[in-house]
């Protein structure tokens, strides 16, 4: 199979890109000491452009910037602060078709995915949040004093911003547009694989007004920019979405800052359909949850659980149904799936599908890369895993469908919730009271029901156990970038 199999269609063309610099106080600048790094689109796996590679000393200029910034941005009236990201949603609107183009060259993801999914959702994020800064308060409390006591909220002070490589766009919304509405500055170290849209971000703010030091994008690597950002006494928060791994280090390295912290982290999420789902809808989500960014989303649905009286009928409605899913160029407007990112994390796919093959899983459908240029992956299922292979176990982040059989509603609810990870999870069901029932019962920071990836920025998320702790979206995540003083007055 190759890339150039689907038919042809609407394509958009690929953006020029000119070479990326830091954001720091308002101004565009090459890091202190000249680093650049490439940029590679991963549908043909060359590189686009490059970018500034920061140092430990341009985070120190984009944290003193930012201290800078904080006091007149955190008394800018809440509501002057909301008018600044409501125009900030209006620009993301107007430029909606750049910003997806950007977003798709840069991640690989399909053109109309990053137009409807990313953009959307991002212009969304940033009204939501716009409006709820006339929800900043705090309240009156009754207290056995003589005293007039309230408290109130404030802003934290610098934001340490990390964001992974899957969802540049979103992931960075979910932090920046809650933490400004709350008065904070934020300091935002982008992916190194997927640093585009960050610096579009920076240009979209700086016009809808939010003043100079507020916002500084540091693009740059892992180990060396974020890093030196973790560290930086002058940060007073990291929100942190990425892997498990680099998490636990991120989480510790703030813990000895005693800076507050959030944490987005791996998932591993399961479908359980039992007997009495609508088995067509079942198939879709089941698809969806899998394919969606090509499988690189940290709430998709990797695990299919399903009754065993449906099992090989589901396993064989997916060889089929998977097989014909188009997969392609990220800028032909018919494509579904994408290539993967980079190569390091297709080979980690590969790797997971030569592990399946040993523990004995039948590979149904995929189970390959494509040929010719890019990252492209095989939309791939494994039926049969025993549930102690590494391949069910762990975080594969790539188009691949483990599908297991289960018995009971009690198996499959263990079964769900065996993996180290609580991001997300989902059941089919017509049943309303096994819906409630078995959704209390799935440890995960969301659940769905009859549906996959429904998401909407008044409904918080986030992960239990090795996912992650705290919340983005909802009132929740403007309540991340506050804290709460109590002010008592006495009357005596
Ligand atoms: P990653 O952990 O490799 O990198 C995330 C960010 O951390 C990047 O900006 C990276 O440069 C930075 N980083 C790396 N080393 C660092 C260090 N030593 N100090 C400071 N920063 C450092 O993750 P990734 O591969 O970009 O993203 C994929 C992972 O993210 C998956 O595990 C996925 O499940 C997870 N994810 C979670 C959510 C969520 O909401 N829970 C959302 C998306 C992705």
């Amino acid at each position: 199979m190759t890339v150039t199999e689907n038919p042809p269609a609407i394509r958009t063309s690929r953006p020029e890109i000119r070479p990326g610099q830091l954001f720091i106080a308002g101004q565009w600048r090459e890091a202190a000491d000249g680093g650049r790094l490439d940029v590679l689109d991963p549908a043909t796996g060359q590189a686009v452009t490059t970018i500034a590679a920061g140092t430990a000393e341009d985070v120190d200029a984009a944290v003193t910037a930012a201290r800078a910034a904080f006091p007149a941005w955190r008394d800018t009236p809440a509501r002057q602060r909301g008018r600044i990201l409501q125009r900030v949603s209006t620009l993301i609107r107007e430029r909606a078709d750049e910003i997806a183009a950007v977003e798709s060259l840069d991640v690989g993801k399909p053109i109309a995915l990053s137009r409807v999914v990313d953009v959307q959702t991002i212009a969304d994020v940033y009204e939501y949040y716009a409006a709820l800064t006339h929800t900043l308060a705090g309240e009156h409390r009754t207290v056995g004093l003589p005293a007039h006591a309230y408290t109130s909220r404030e802003p934290l002070g610098v934001v340490a911003a990390i964001t992974p490589f899957n969802f540049p766009l979103i992931l960075s919304s979910s932090k920046l547009a809650p933490a400004l509405a709350a008065g904070n500055v934020v300091v935002h170290k982008p992916a190194e694989d997927t640093p585009l849209s960050a610096l579009v971000m920076a240009e979209i703010l700086t016009d809808a007004g939010v003043p100079a030091g507020v916002v500084n994008v540091v693009t740059g690597l892992g180990g060396v920019a974020g890093e030196a950002l973790l560290r930086h006494p002058g940060v007073d928060k990291v929100a942190f979405t990425g892997s498990t791994a680099v998490g636990r280090h991120a989480a510790a390295a703030a813990g000895e800052g005693l800076k507050a912290v959030t944490m987005e982290l791996g998932g591993n999420a399961a479908q359980i359909v039992f007997e009495d789902a609508d088995v067509d809808q079942a198939i879709g989500s089941a698809i969806k949850a899998f394919v969606f960014n090509t499988g690189q989303f940290c709430m998709g649905g990797p695990r299919l659980l399903v009754a065993r009286p449906l099992y090989e009928t589901v396993v064989g409605i997916l060889s089929q149904a998977v097989g014909g899913v188009p997969v392609g160029d990220p800028f032909d407007e018919a494509t579904v799936v994408g290539p993967m990112t980079a190569e390091k994390h297709r080979a980690k796919v590969e790797e997971f599908v030569r592990v399946a093959r040993e523990d004995g899983g039948r590979i149904v459908t995929g189970g390959d890369r494509l040929d010719g240029d890019g990252f492209f992956h095989q939309p791939t299922v494994i039926a049969d895993l025993p549930n102690d292979s590494r391949v069910v176990q762990e975080e594969i982040f790539g188009p691949v469908l483990t599908v297991q059989p289960f018995d009971t509603e009690d198996e499959a609810v263990e079964m769900a919730n065996s993996t180290a990870y609580g991001l997300a999870a989902g059941l089919q069901t017509r049943d309303v009271a096994r819906a409630h029932r078995v959704a209390g019962r799935l440890e995960a920071g969301i659940v769905w029901v009859n549906d996959w990836a429904m998401l909407d920025p008044a409904m918080p998320f986030g992960g239990v156990k090795a996912s992650g702790f705290g919340r983005e979206y909802g009132p929740e995540g403007l309540d991340a970038y506050t804290r709460t003083k109590s002010v008592l007055i006495s009357l005596a």
